[in-house]
């Protein structure tokens, strides 16, 4: 458990953190938030933040979406949530939870002339999907949510129903997490994570027009496999069946980081094990976000 949290623009114990039962996001699912990792480096005795500027900036974009006005910049941002996790005191990798919100109390769905309501805070957390020898997943019977209907690439609370409907069918399955398809058939995402197959040496994922996030490490996934390891990343519809014969399917995010699927609806990835590629996207990617690698040390901010 935190023992503080970022709220009403102070920091104050977390039992002060609290809202009303009639607060309008609590009731309508208007909120925007994010996942960002801070990574414990025991050589230097500190917390780095993997990338968190990229992280608010793509939070003020969700925010201005849903209408909302986050009293601080991305700047600021970063600071105070360094200062909140220096406070804590952690020395264990961290998730930390920046969560805006419409915080009027009352009735009524709409967006525009309610309050804004700010707070963040940080738990200590490990791995998001348990298995390190790879993901067994099933493609959800739950279509993922269409830019028409919700935006799907804001990070908005209520959207969120749309993920823990589709992982909860499939987790009660006997399954590790779900692959989400589009309307039109065409796959997605993951629950709460971006998919990647190999094909023949290079990446395919779906294009930002699949009603994806836009997720952070899926940009950091495509630039290192290209600059360190010079392999190449196609971005466009894939079908179904491809899941199917892919070589190799990993998701990532920022929860799951990079996590290789060995089976898909019964049938086995590749070999039914982690693939030489996902291993080392993987591997790079552990040390990057670790501060291990120098080229990419700007995108980890010390605490
Ligand atoms: N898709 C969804 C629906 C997510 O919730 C997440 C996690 N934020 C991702 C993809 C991955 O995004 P990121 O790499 O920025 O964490």
């Amino acid at each position: 458990m935190p023992q503080y949290a970022y709220f009403k623009g102070e920091i104050v114990p977390i039992e002060q953190a609290k809202v009303s039962v009639m607060t309008h996001a609590l009731n309508y699912g208007t909120g925007a938030f994010e996942g960002i990792r801070a990574y414990w480096n025991d050589k230097e005795k500190r917390l780095l933040v993997f990338r968190m500027p990229e992280h608010y900036d793509r939070m003020h974009k969700s925010c201005s979406i849903l209408k909302i006005k986050i009293p601080h910049t991305t700047e600021e941002l970063c600071d105070i949530t360094c200062e909140l996790l220096t406070k804590e005191g952690y020395t264990e990798d961290t998730y930390i939870r920046p969560l805006a919100y419409k915080a009027s109390e009352g009735i009524g769905v709409k967006l525009h002339g309610l309050e804004d309501g700010f707070c963040i805070f940080a738990v200590p957390f490990g791995r998001y999907i348990e298995k390190e020898e790879g993901a067994r997943v099933a493609v959800s019977s739950w279509r993922r949510i269409d830019d028409n209907a919700a935006p799907a690439r804001a990070k908005v609370t209520g959207i969120y129903i749309n993920s823990a409907l589709s992982k909860t069918e499939v987790v009660e399955r006997g399954f590790d997490e779900a692959i989400v398809l589009n309307h039109d058939g065409h796959v997605s995402e993951g629950s709460a994570e971006n998919i990647f197959l190999v094909r023949k040496g290079k990446l395919v994922t779906p294009s930002p027009a699949d009603n994806i996030l836009e997720g952070i490490t899926r940009a950091t996934v495509m630039q290192i496999a290209e600059d360190d390891l010079g392999i190449e990343t196609v971005e466009r519809r894939i079908d179904r069946s491809e899941l199917y014969i892919a070589d190799e399917v990993f998701f990532c995010g920022t929860g799951v980081q990079v996590a290789a699927v060995i089976e898909v609806d019964g049938r086995p990835v590749g070999n039914g094990k982690i693939g030489p590629v996902t291993e080392k996207i993987r591997d790079l990617y552990f040390d990057v976000v670790k501060g291990k690698v120098a080229k990419y040390k700007s995108w980890c901010t010390p605490v």
